[in-house]
């Protein structure tokens, strides 16, 4: 009998190495705040990135709640993609912002240009934008850049997906006034817990620096901060795992390319893919909800496990005010409708064929047309 596959399994690196590093660690005792270790990583993602201005800190979220607050966007209204994980609308709320979502487009599932328009017309006070470059995608970057200029507002890309995705010709963590990155286990690179910040500007860093570790240097009390430090255990891991990242993204990508072959013929779609793609996730869009709930059953039949990224559309959470739920169709359409199918680079090949035999004889036993 097959083991389970999950949608992810963590990339691990040597132990050896990992407990050679942890063996510094303790000897030096420098535990957490700015020690070598970070120092190193950060340096690394820098010249890995090419970004200049990157600052390591404990997660995604806190990355994108410093960027929120480091643009004067707490308590402000900000539009966001109703199409994402959860934590890109937590940081908002959790920042006193006032959210205002506007809907996707439906060939790349990204905020859409037009609609921002639209919500910037009937909203002029919206002073801050974060789209989310979902799955590694770019959105209509060039577009969005545009409206948010026009209208005066701060663009913050939540790029917690993006972390090795290219797109003219340089990462999608360099676009925007801020963009965020997440290093949660789960991700392509990954510092089992982690994320960052990325801004344009030495004066803007060293102002989320202070940020991120509680807004005083010394005794001296400069600003607001909160903790978003990155622990040096965190960051040895990344060290090691950094190195591996072109690999894990060519191995996605053959896979990628064998569930195309096998799922060729069948009434499934997906998001419009770019040169430069990280290969994050492999999410398909089912003919109809009740097809999702058919094709889980299936595949949990053969240990198969798949997620429904991104469900529910966030515009329709219960614990939203009434006043903030706008109504946004084709996020709505595209929650119900999607499936991501296991992707990470060292599943085994034949999961792909197993899932693809899978659904086709669910689409065959249920006579599923092509919506
Ligand atoms: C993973 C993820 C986050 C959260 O990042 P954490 O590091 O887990 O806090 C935020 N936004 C998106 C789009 C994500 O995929």
């Amino acid at each position: 009998m097959n083991d389970p596959v999950y949608v992810t399994c963590t990339r691990t690196p040597l132990l050896e190495d990992y407990s050679s590093r942890l063996i510094s660690i303790f000897n030096s005792a420098w535990f957490t705040n700015g020690g070598p270790c970070v120092q190193k990583l950060e340096i690394e993602l820098r010249e890995y990135l090419d970004i200049p201005f990157l600052l390591l800190c404990n997660n995604g979220t806190t990355a994108l709640m410093l960027a929120l607050q480091s643009a004067g966007l707490a308590g402000k209204k900000v539009a966001l993609t109703p199409y994402t994980y959860v934590a890109t609308l937590s940081a908002l709320l959790w920042m006193g912002c006032t959210p205002v979502f506007v809907d996707v487009d439906s060939h790349n599932l990204c905020l859409s240009p037009e609609l921002l328009r639209q919500a910037f017309l009937r909203e002029p006070d919206i002073a801050g934008v974060v789209p989310v470059q979902v799955y590694g995608l770019p959105c209509d970057m060039e577009r969005l850049a545009a409206e948010c200029q026009e209208f005066g507002a701060t663009l913050i890309y939540d790029a917690a997906q993006s972390f090795g995705s290219r797109y003219g010709g340089k990462s999608l963590l360099a676009y925007g006034d801020y963009s965020i990155c997440s290093f949660h286990a789960t991700k392509v690179f990954h510092t089992a817990e982690g994320g960052c910040i990325v801004c344009h500007s030495e004066e803007e860093l060293s102002k989320l620096e202070l940020a991120r570790s509680f807004g005083h240097r010394d005794d001296t009390h400069i600003a607001l901060g909160i903790n978003a430090k990155l622990s040096e255990l965190h960051a040895a891991l990344g060290s090691l795992l950094l190195p591996g990242t072109e690999e894990e993204i060519e191995k996605r990508r053959n896979l990628v390319n064998a569930y195309d072959t096998s799922l060729s013929g069948l009434p499934l779609t997906h998001p419009v893919r770019t040169d430069g793609w990280n290969y994050a996730y492999y999410p398909v869009l089912l003919p109809d909800e009740s097809f999702v709930a058919l094709a889980i059953e299936a595949l949990g039949n053969a240990k198969i496990y798949p997620r429904r990224y991104f469900y529910p559309s966030l515009n329709i959470l219960n614990y939203l005010r009434p006043e903030w739920r706008a109504p946004c169709p084709v996020s709505e359409d595209a929650a119900t409708r999607v499936l991501c199918l296991p992707l990470y680079g060292n599943m085994p090949l034949d999961v792909v064929e197993r899932t693809a035999i899978t659904l086709r004889a669910v689409i065959a036993q249920n006579d599923v047309t092509c919506a």
